[in-house]
């Protein structure tokens, strides 16, 4: 009763210590097989595992999945998760191990697993690439059972072999934060350097000072670590070069310095080491792993036979690229198809095309990776200023700067271009009566998509489907069942041009 009671407490107490402050935390929990896996891996590195790896860099692939919400909003750009793939990639380069995006970013249109992955698990499982690192983005991270009372769980990574995969809060995503760095580090097998104290954080109150017992709070099968070193094989995250830490980071302040006196049941005083990778320390200018972490990780690597590492990367992109058209302040006469070009980096295969109403790009934007410099946008408005940009990348190098930031005003013409593969085309019958189809006949040189649309006099959108056009002749059906007495236009639109006629509707 009085246990229950000093918990109790606790979890009250917590936000009003921090004041307001609410600190991030990761939802990893290490599990007997996972502990284990480490002793394999320490007998390993010990029989000289790692000399077969010699001095070539490993690339290992990684799939992004960027989860929305069903209408395809609010997921994180593709920008975002590029910096922070070259974040990644620059805390990883002394290990001689490189992330590379495998097959493209993967995406996910579904609320729930939007709004915490983990409670929609299987989703993941559908959408998890076995020959890959799985890392999911989404608004949260929340572990099944919540993580650490009075903390926000920024990302875990769930070591369960049918899941195996890593959940990132999106607020994580970006060029400086260590949180994916860090749970790429449980993925190749790290323990938290406190492990068996995850679940709470040492306070003189509730776990003494000198701690007054010998096996961890959040796991019994795991002894107390004492600060001397001599149970670091058995007791702690069983690495020896990492002190004893029983989650002191937690409560400390953000300046990357424990300054308290907490003491093993020995009554030596911890001196955990702040700015290691797998602690809760905020506030360190860098972040490091140890040499014996180092091991592990490229031990675990190896031992990771699933994934499909490689050793030659594409050549880097040489640079940024430089916007060509729309012209910075100009005025486009159409708005249906805008011609966007910009100059071609060496190295680059494709290209980041981002336009949108607002400067931050976050209004509604349009993102398009595009394989080459050159592309056609449909579906801007009419008389409205845009902002866009371009950043040059392949799958092996994300660490190009993002192009200027130019602007430019749509006019109000529509663009009548016609496409240049087709040679004949017909809508009838015209005029045709309500409830009977259209039949449009198509004839092109070659196969094209087109979107389809009828709008009526003032420009109001009642009919829309995208379409595939095959080679030679092919007829869609039209439905006009919805359509009252009137005059419509019919537009087929492909990245190359556009096709107009006016049909009537009429008894
Ligand atoms: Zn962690």
């Amino acid at each position: 009763m009085t246990q229950r009671l000093i918990t109790f407490l606790f979890v009250l107490a917590l936000p009003f210590a921090l004041l307001g402050q609410t600190p991030g935390v990761c939802g990893f929990y290490s599990d007997k097989a996972f502990d284990e896996n480490i002793q394999t891996l320490k007998q390993e590195v010990a029989e000289g595992v790692l000399s077969t790896r010699g001095n070539t860099v490993t690339y290992v692939p990684v799939k992004f999945h960027i989860i929305s919400k069903a209408d395809g909003s609010k997921g994180v750009s593709e920008q975002v998760v590029m910096d922070a793939l070259c974040h990644l990639n620059e805390e990883y380069l002394d290990q001689d191990i490189q992330f590379y995006i495998y097959n493209g970013f993967k995406y996910i249109k579904n609320d729930i697993a939007y709004n915490n992955p983990g409670d929609a698990e299987l989703i993941l499982q559908g959408n998890k690439v076995q020959k890959a690192l799985n890392i999911f983005l989404g608004l949260n991270a929340t572990p099944p059972g919540g993580g650490i009372p009075g903390g926000t769980t920024l990302g875990y990574f769930a070591g369960q072999p049918n899941q195996d995969w890593i959940i990132i809060k999106n607020s994580e995503v970006n060029g400086s934060a260590s949180t994916i760095p860090h749970e790429v580090g449980h993925y190749f097998n790290l323990d938290h350097p406190f492990n068996g104290w995850d679940c709470t954080a040492w306070t003189a109150a509730e776990h003494g000072n000198p701690v007054g017992f010998l096996n961890a709070p959040c796991n019994p099968e795991i002894p107390v670590e004492f600060a001397n070193g001599s149970n670091c094989e058995t007791a702690g995250d069983f690495l020896c070069d990492t002190p004893a830490d029983y989650n002191l980071g937690y409560l400390d302040d953000n300046d990357c310095l424990y300054t308290g006196d907490c003491m093993d049941p020995n009554g030596d005083k911890l001196d955990p080491m702040e700015e290691n990778y797998m602690g809760y320390f905020n506030g360190c200018s860098q972040y490091v792993f140890t040499p014996q972490q180092k091991q592990i990780i490229a031990a675990r690597l190896i031992q990771r036979t699933n994934l499909e590492t490689v050793t030659t990367p594409q050549a880097s992109v040489e640079g940024g690229t430089t916007l060509i058209q729309p012209a910075d302040g100009s005025t486009t006469q159409a708005y249906n198809n805008v011609a966007f070009e910009w100059t071609a980096v060496p190295g680059a295969n494709q290209y980041m095309l981002e336009i949108d109403l607002s400067t931050g790009f976050n209004v509604a934007p349009i993102r398009q990776i595009v394989w080459g410099n050159y592309k056609v946008i449909q579906g801007l408005a009419a008389n409205k200023k845009y902002y866009w940009r371009v950043r040059p990348f392949n799958n092996f190098d994300v660490c190009a700067p993002i192009s200027n930031r130019w602007s430019f005003t749509t006019g109000t013409a529509i663009n009548t271009v016609e496409p240049p593969y087709v040679t004949n085309w017909m809508v009838r019958p015209n005029p045709v009566s309500p409830g009977q189809s259209l039949q449009l006949e198509m004839n092109t040189n070659e196969s094209f998509e087109a979107t389809v649309t009828l709008r009526t006099l003032s420009g109001q959108l009642v009919q829309t489907m995208q379409t595939n056009f095959a080679a030679g002749n092919s007829t869609i059906e039209i439905p006009t069942t919805s359509l009252v007495n009137g005059l419509y236009f019919l537009t087929v639109q492909s990245g190359e041009g556009i096709l107009n006629e006016k049909v009537v509707v009429a008894e």
